[in-house]
């Protein structure tokens, strides 16, 4: 039923690699691994967003209860090489962007600072054993019309947390929503316990030597409600970003999604995660979420940005020239 009229899943539009810089170039890799998991490199300058890739199962995200599965983040990560990324950028605290964090950020990027909300320093409490590698981003945030205070993550890499908002479900609705006052001392065990808190969105800058900038990328973990989630209108005139990576998924529950984004942005080019369907193991070709026309966003994208954008496989890299 859900699959009939305007919302048919769809599949990624490519895989394997996107190369648009010339061999040899300085050039920042951004991989793709699925969900809200992104890993954005310069050289050996890594960051990286909160992946997921336990991907319980729809009745076990209602009824049967949700744990991180370790074996499926193992696998999700095939000996992939974390152990120097200076961050994990997480926007807010649903499950699907913060239950595969603690095991993530302690068996493969032990020294990664954990840059998030007050609400999923609480969700992850005493029991998750990362609490001195917190980085609260509710002090230093920006918006549209305020500056904010970048976030120094060592030579070479900034962010920038921006206060944004989540996108209702559908109708109107948005599950798990509230913030979490106390810290718990055990794992949330259902998904109704992963309250998302406060929203936010990241400017991510690599630099060169001289402190100017070489790249800049905007992610986004949650569709927003434009002007929330935008960059600062003042940064946006003096450096437009690079890449921007958005999410269709739900993107019809606001008004110019992403329409007022691009034009926030300016970005040269758009990548777009969170797309595909995560109740299920992330194994084969990736479908997009049934209730969304990911066909629709990339029309109305279309309209408003000239330059490519890909609806990435897992494990899609990227490649573009530092300017
Ligand atoms: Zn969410």
């Amino acid at each position: 039923m859900l699959a009939t009229g305007a919302s048919c899943p769809v599949g990624p539009s490519v895989s394997g690699v996107v190369d648009r810089a010339p061999a040899g170039a300085d050039a920042v890799e951004i991989t793709y691994l699925g969900v809200g998991g992104w890993i954005m490199e310069r050289g050996d300058v890594r960051v990286m967003t909160a992946p997921l890739f336990s991907n319980p199962s729809f009745v076990g995200t209602g009824l049967t209860g949700i744990v991180s599965d370790s074996a499926a983040v193992d696998a999700g990560l095939n000996g992939r090489d974390l152990s120097d990324v200076r961050a994990i950028l997480v926007g807010h605290g649903h499950y699907d962007h913060l239950m595969d964090v603690p095991y993530v950020a302690r068996r493969y990027a032990p020294t990664a600072r954990i840059v998030t909300t007050t609400t999923v320093q609480n969700l992850l409490g005493t029991w998750a054993g990362l609490d001195d590698r917190l980085v609260l981003v509710d002090d230093s945030a920006g918006d549209v019309d305020h500056m904010g205070r970048w976030i120094d993550l060592g030579p070479g890499l900034r962010v920038l947390p921006l206060r944004s908002n989540h996108a209702p479900h559908f109708d109107g609705y948005t599950f798990y929503a509230g913030t979490v006052d106390t810290p718990r001392d055990t794992p949330p065990r259902w998904a109704t316990e992963w309250l998302d808190g406060p929203s936010f969105a990241f400017l991510i800058d690599f630099l060169d030597a001289d402190g100017s900038v070489a790249f800049r990328i905007y992610y986004q973990d949650a569709v927003a409600g434009a002007p929330r989630g935008f960059a600062p209108a003042e940064l946006m005139a003096e450096r437009p970003s690079d890449v921007a990576i958005f999410v269709p998924s739900t993107f019809d529950q606001v008004d110019w999604h992403p329409e007022a984004f691009v034009a926030n942005l300016r970005p040269r080019w758009v990548l777009l995660g969170h797309w595909e369907d995560f109740f299920g193991p992330p194994s084969g070709e990736a479908r997009s979420v049934a209730l969304t026309d990911v066909n629709h966003f990339r029309a109305r994208l279309r309209r408003v940005h000239e330059g490519e954008h890909w609806l990435p496989d897992l494990n899609t890299v990227f490649r573009f020239p530092v300017r």
